[in-house]
């Protein structure tokens, strides 16, 4: 079976879509690295398209109607998106969700310490990483500090080129010959993700000098603590802009692509569509936490979603608990993750015989992830598959089935299978990356433009 080839099925003026989308995808995602950044400009993009806070109607107590649209903001880390249909909301929804989480460095509540006159910041990685990947690496900080009074100071350093950055150090190889022989999963261990952050002295400071010096730079540029650090979240993210890569300018390369490509698609998508009538109400989930397990008031876990999906049906008068549970086991999502791509570097880990997902053809669906015997997955059923091959097919978008890796080479989970807890019907379907949860992640920008594709083509067509 030979793969239909986006760049080869393009016109000319699609190949020119292909790039703009790209350009928008590469700004968007260049400022929105952290998940509070990639709500605040969720949201603005949303209102921008006559997006409304869900919040306005409920505590006012005010009506919605077919077609209207609105937004939930969950703690600054999650957003709902609704598009509400002309049918009633207990026929189901077509939902798109992704994750808008990504591995990084954390700061600790106790993260300053100076030792051997170096004044350093403690990290707790986030999600699963290969450690020696994020040494060397310049890093840019963001996050909240919120102070005791309720007020908080936003940080964000590493935007602009003058602003001063972060990195954690590894060893010279000149003297590493004991450290070369450890295994890579030694070779660099968590405790070691410490980020250079001061080397002048205060004067007449007696003890921690550096680390004393620090402090007062905090004071009078945040009005910071040391204390405030014990309620702040503070990410330390791979620094720059998003970029183009290859010669044909195919490719792009970025932090955080999983999964913030697949939730800007979805995002635009949602946003795209949203000046039709449509019949079904569609939605578009992102959510937190994906990479540590899906848990927390912010993760899939939760239950804001169905909560907000009561409030939309009391506001639009259909809200019974019966009405909520049937618009939810009557939904159809798609779980937009991004998939494994075959590397050709690395091309023994893939699923042979056109199983893994090619840069170029388009999105992944993927029936199942897992690992061990599919253990841990959603296996969507072949009947759903069916109906979403018809749609896309009808529409003629180039896109993919994929497998994540050969057989017992490891795996991974997504949110899909949380969904699915609500008896709808559930598939994975992601842009595949090289080097996914590396400081830089890779994607094709054809892959890119057909999740967009079938992401709008699914809200459209999916009933
Ligand atoms: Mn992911
Ligand atoms: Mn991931």
């Amino acid at each position: 079976m030979n793969k239909p080839n986006v760049w080869l099925a393009a016109s000319p003026e699609q190949k020119q879509e292909i790039m703009t989308v790209a350009d928008n995808y590469m700004s968007f995602v260049s400022l929105a690295k952290t998940e509070r950044r990639f709500v605040k400009s969720a949201i603005q993009l949303a209102e921008g398209f006559g997006y409304k806070n869900i919040n306005d109607y409920v505590e006012n107590n005010l009506p919605l109607k077919p077609q209207d649209k609105v937004y939930y903001n969950m703690m600054d880390k999650a957003v709902v998106l609704f598009h509400v249909g002309s049918a009633p909301v207990s026929q189901g929804m077509n939902i798109l969700g992704a994750h808008i989480d990504s591995p990084r460095l954390d700061v600790k509540p106790h993260p300053i310490y100076e030792k051997d006159g170096i004044c350093l910041l403690d990290t707790h990685y986030y999600g699963g990483i290969k450690k020696y990947q994020w040494v060397t690496v310049p890093l840019a900080l963001y996050g909240v500090v919120f102070l005791k009074d309720g007020t908080h100071i936003d940080v964000a350093i590493g935007d602009h080129d003058e602003d001063e950055v972060f990195i954690v150090t590894d060893l010279l190889v000149h003297l590493s010959h004991e450290r070369m022989t450890k295994p890579a999963d030694k070779v660099i261990e968590g405790e070691q993700l410490n980020a250079l952050f001061g080397s002048i002295p205060a004067a007449g400071v007696e003890k921690d000098p550096v680390k004393a010096n620090i402090l007062a730079l905090l004071k009078d540029h945040y009005g910071i603590e040391e204390e405030d650090f014990l309620s702040a979240e503070l990410e330390l993210v791979p620094l720059g802009k998003a970029r183009t890569c290859g010669l044909d300018r195919s490719m792009v390369v970025a932090y955080g692509q999983d999964d913030k490509v697949c939730a800007y698609t979805c995002l635009l998508a949602q946003l795209e569509t949203s000046d039709e009538t449509i019949e079904r109400t569609s939605a578009c989930l992102l959510v937190d936490k994906e990479e540590v397990g899906s848990m927390g008031a912010t993760g899939m876990q939760s239950r804001f979603f169905e909560n907000q999906v009561a409030e939309l049906m009391n506001c639009l008068g259909q809200y019974n608990e019966l009405n909520v549970r049937r618009a939810l086991s009557n939904s159809y999502m798609l779980s937009c993750d991004v998939a494994a791509a075959n590397d050709p570097n690395y091309s023994e880990a893939s699923s042979p015989n056109h199983n893994m997902a090619d840069f170029g053809c388009g999105v992944s669906i993927m029936k199942y992830v897992g690992s061990r015997g599919k253990h841990g997955s959603n296996d969507a059923s072949a009947e759903f598959l069916a109906k979403l091959r018809q749609i896309l097919d009808d529409d003629k978008i180039v896109w993919q089935m994929g497998e994540l890796g050969k057989v017992d080479q490891g795996g991974g989970g997504t949110i899909a299978y949380i969904l699915a807890n609500y008896g709808m019907q559930v598939v994975d379907c992601g842009v595949p990356l090289m080097d996914m949860h590396a400081p830089y992640e890779v994607s094709s920008k054809a892959d890119i433009y057909s999740a967009l594709q079938v992401n709008k083509c699914f809200l459209k067509n999916m009933k």
